[in-house]
């Protein structure tokens, strides 16, 4: 189902959740927010614990593993910030990102990589603020490189902003296809999976 999403972030990062997608708050500087002191690896008071295991019970620490579904605690956190961008993590929510900069080279390395395996599949994009390109898929659910060129990442260890996040250019990321937003359904090409390229 295609959906429009709001101009408002916070009524942005409501709609992604109501489709089960995992938002979190992103400053606009990109400043982390902090981890509480158990959290913190530069506190005394740190116990060592993997992130996605977590049981401190503070709503933002680990970054985007405080990534939620929750619209309460979106609300609030929106309403603390209301120009936050919005954040998701990508294999937890399922996705692996092809991120295209150009300002890199990453149109160019694409070139390369599409000779070499065939076209990328077509799929659900997003236009980044600073005029690059996401294409997004479904994780093949194994651990992917995290680059396949210069200026062309893989996001899925990590995070995205979504739209209508501020770019550092100043201009809105976008949904391609007039803003409406659809989860992808096609997979991530097995022919860019560490194990596809090992067996062949
Ligand atoms: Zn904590
Ligand atoms: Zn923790």
């Amino acid at each position: 189902m295609n959906i429009t999403i709001p101009a408002v972030p916070l009524d942005a990062a409501l709609a992604y959740a109501a489709l089960g997608i995992k938002v979190f708050r992103v400053r606009r500087n990109k400043a982390p927010y902090a981890n509480c002191p158990r959290c913190d690896m530069k506190s005394s008071l740190y116990i060592r614990h993997r992130p996605e295991a977590c049981q401190c019970g503070v709503a933002t620490c680990h970054g985007f593993w405080a990534a939620t579904t929750n619209p309460d605690l979106i609300r609030k956190w929106w309403s603390e910030e209301p120009d936050a961008n919005v954040g998701a993590p990508c294999a937890l929510n399922g996705w692996a990102v092809l991120d295209i900069d150009p300002r890199h080279g990453g149109h160019l390395s694409l070139a390369v990589l599409e000779q070499r395996i065939g076209c990328m599949p077509g799929t659900v994009m997003q236009l980044t603020g600073g005029g690059g390109l996401h294409m997004l898929y479904r994780t093949p659910s194994v651990p992917l490189p995290g680059t396949l060129g210069p200026g062309l990442d893989v996001k899925h260890n990590g995070y995205i902003l979504l739209a209508p996040s501020v770019h550092s250019s100043g201009r809105k990321y976008q949904w391609s296809g007039h803003g409406q937003f659809l989860q992808p359904t096609i997979i991530w090409p097995a022919a860019l999976t560490p194990m596809a390229r090992a067996a062949a």
